[in-house]
């Protein structure tokens, strides 16, 4: 079968670890999925469903909004119907403009959150800003919570920004105006939480952001935050976009940093179709971990695109079939047989690729492409098992993988091979 050898994984950058609840992130912990509601913090059922959806979909952190007096009231009956339905993920409040208030106005909702997120663009101008920004740093020594500083280029810090224009302007040899704006998203990150520091919040409570919608921007952005703090970075690039655009460069410009060793956390920042299901997101930052070696989360199907070879549909059929059976199968399965994320499946459409790519595979099938003879030899551990012919080829092969499943990963069996 393949496998991701460590010796081909790339060392993670090192950085200090910061709990946010009983999760880790960064100092050589896994890297951590989170994700973030749209719904309405107000509305306490809208809410608890989507937290609900997202992590079981496999968010290790949820972010929620606070942004109104009723939000920060909602956060404690938030917690208690999450708990009722046995859900136990941290939560992160993203505050903006009145997050001071907000978190000194409603103890409850200041203690039932596990991290804030604070936008030091948006804290307040001036001394305001200053006082605001304290008096977030002292709620959350108060409350012994962790902070993301979390910078976005959409409401980068003014007076950050400006300071770099001037000193730019009087530089000899002065950089772009985008290569300044990315000098003052790290200043900014760096500064605040500099600031956080001196004000008496411990190191590893303070987790780094700098987001920004364009790929080679967010690329220049960490690896400058990489190299000149060691605060765990949550990656993410913001307002990736819909669809596959979204998906591609979210990809693109993760995957670039991930292979550098950057990266504590990350978030999908997907727009969802109206109606479209949130927890796109946490399959997509999963995916984009498993397929790179880093996590396993869910059994993968390797499949082939299909070709002229191939004589119908009942091919595609089956790996999605299989694709989602494997993943609505993984919240009992991940229960009882610990080590089956890491399950590779293969469902291949023709002879040419298709023994080949089932023997690589724990259990593989190839199915008759044009002209072949209408069978279906389903290899397991590298050798050919049995094959399958006739009109229940999809059930039997489903039966099979779970045949595969009990025996390898029971936990009375142990993990080794069942050829
Ligand atoms: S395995 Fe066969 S059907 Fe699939 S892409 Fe290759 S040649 Fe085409």
């Amino acid at each position: 079968m393949t496998s991701t050898e460590e010796s081909v994984l790339p060392a993670r950058r090192l950085s200090r670890q910061v709990f946010v609840g009983s999760v880790p992130v960064g100092g050589g912990a896994p890297i951590v999925v989170q994700s973030m509601t749209n719904t309405d913090t107000a509305d306490v059922n809208a809410t608890v469903d989507q937290v609900a959806s997202l992590a079981r979909a496999g968010s290790e952190l949820v972010r929620i909004t606070v942004n109104t007096a009723a939000a920060a009231a909602a956060v404690p009956a938030i917690r208690e119907g999450l708990e009722r339905l046995g859900v136990h993920v941290p939560l992160v409040g993203d505050f903006h403009f009145n997050g001071h208030k907000l978190l000194a106005d409603f103890p409850d909702c200041a203690r039932m959150l596990d991290k804030y997120r604070i936008n030091p663009g948006n804290v307040g101008k001036g001394k305001r800003g200053d006082e605001q920004f304290a008096r977030l740093v002292e709620l959350a020594c108060r409350y012994d919570k962790p902070i993301r500083i979390g910078v976005n280029w959409g409401s980068l810090d003014q007076e950050v920004l400006a300071r770099h224009m001037d000193d730019n302007a009087r530089a000899a040899s002065p950089r772009s105006g985008q290569a300044v704006m990315r000098a003052a998203l790290v200043s900014s990150a760096l500064e605040s939480a500099a600031l956080a520091e001196s004000q008496g919040l411990p190191g590893n409570r303070i987790v780094l952001s700098c987001k920004v919608s364009g790929v080679q921007d967010l690329i220049l952005v960490y690896r400058d935050l990489a190299a000149r703090c060691d605060y765990p970075l949550h990656l993410g690039l913001t307002e990736a976009g819909m669809g596959t655009k979204g998906v591609v460069a979210s990809t693109a410009a993760m995957a670039i940093l991930l292979q550098e060793g950057i990266g504590d956390t990350l978030r999908v920042s997907l727009t969802p179709e109206p109606g479209g299901d949130r927890t796109r997101e946490v399959v997509v930052a999963q995916e984009i971990l498993q397929t790179m070696g880093l996590r396993a989360f869910t059994p993968m199907v390797t499949a082939c695109p299909g070709c002229g070879r191939t004589t119908s549909t009942y091919f595609q059929e089956l790996a999605s079939r299989i694709q989602k059976y494997l993943r609505d199968s993984m919240p009992e399965w991940r229960k009882a047989y610990p080590g089956v994320e890491s399950l590779q499946v293969a469902v291949m459409g023709c002879v040419v690729n298709g023994p080949g790519e089932s023997k690589l595979a724990h259990i593989g099938i190839s199915l008759p492409g044009s002209g072949e003879r209408p069978v279906a030899p389903v290899y397991v551990d590298g050798e050919k098992t049995v094959t399958l012919k006739g009109d229940f080829i999809a059930e039997e092969f489903q039966a099979l993988v779970d045949d595969y499943v009990r025996r390898r990963y029971g936990a009375t069996q142990g993990n080794g091979s069942v050829g």
